[in-house]
């Protein structure tokens, strides 16, 4: 039996060392380690001769990485969501029918969902909106707003997602908020945030829709002397009802990226901060 090659430097080995960037990546060995996670060909490597790609790529033991359990995770959640019936599940989600698609608005946005649970869609979110989108047709009772803002915290499921909801999406948006608060609040805008008069003294509060009936609010209270800045994202009671924490996490996390990317394109210095 052949044997597996599962370590980078065994293809380093074999590459030009040139580190040229023409197959898309900075440098050989990070062209090796993407062969490795099944990010790239061999073939990527204009340098390599087809018969020398061939015989390491029958060898190559691909690692599972991240994205494989995202897929098989979209894979399961879908052939859930192919069972259902989508005319009825429609006003329940406050979505509409759309050539039997589903057009379900995330922040203004209408992205579809096929029969077989596929998306259609062609906007930055995509890759964090996909599991979201299936758990909320899956999961949602079509509870109405409540008005009752509780934190992340408090929702059922959240004690292993709270942590990285408070430094991955709360503390990030607050960072964003202070050194670009005009651009923050006019992204919000473009994504059809509405001012709402609340909410514990916060200067700016601003409900926003990433899915129909999972609105969030946000809470920024701005610096002021010898204080720093604060934000908070609260969700409605009924959003237990109508999703799981776990997709709470992915769409703010989303969100924010989202927000980082077309911030860090118009910042003149390339930087954030
Ligand atoms: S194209 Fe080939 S030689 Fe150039 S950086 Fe990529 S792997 Fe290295």
């Amino acid at each position: 039996m052949m044997n597996e090659i599962k370590n980078p430097l065994e293809i380093y080995a074999a590459l030009a060392k040139t580190n040229c960037g023409q197959c898309g990546v900075p440098s050989c060995m990070a062209f090796a380690a993407a062969v490795l996670q099944g990010q790239k060909q061999l073939a990527g490597c204009p340098y390599l001769e087809s018969g020398i790609a061939e015989q390491l790529g029958q060898r190559v033991v691909r690692r599972r990485c991240l994205e494989d359990d995202h897929r098989q995770a979209i894979q399961l959640l879908q052939r859930q969501v192919a069972e259902l019936d989508f005319s009825s599940l429609a006003p329940r989600l406050g979505a509409r029918l759309v050539d039997g698609n589903l057009a379900i608005n995330c922040l203004g946005k209408d992205f579809l969902l096929t029969p077989a649970g596929g998306l259609v869609s062609e906007c930055h979110l995509n890759h964090w909106i996909h599991v979201p989108l299936l758990y909320y047709c899956l999961l949602c009772q079509g509870k109405e707003v409540q008005g009752e803002w509780v934190s992340y915290a408090t929702l059922p499921g959240a004690a292993e997602w709270s942590q990285y909801f408070s430094h991955r999406c709360e503390e990030p948006l607050r960072q964003l908020a202070d050194a670009h608060r005009e651009l923050v609040f006019e992204l919000l805008h473009l994504f059809g945030a509405t001012p709402v008069a609340l909410s514990g003294g916060a200067d700016h509060s601003l409900l926003i829709l990433p899915l129909p009936k999972v609105p969030f609010l946000i809470n920024y209270w701005e610096p002021e002397e010898g204080f720093a800045s604060k934000l908070n994202i609260l969700l409605d009671r009924s959003a237990e009802e109508n999703i799981n924490a776990q997709s709470i996490n992915l769409l703010a996390r989303g969100i924010i990226e989202m927000f980082r990317q077309l911030i860090l394109r118009h910042s003149k210095e390339g930087k954030l901060f």
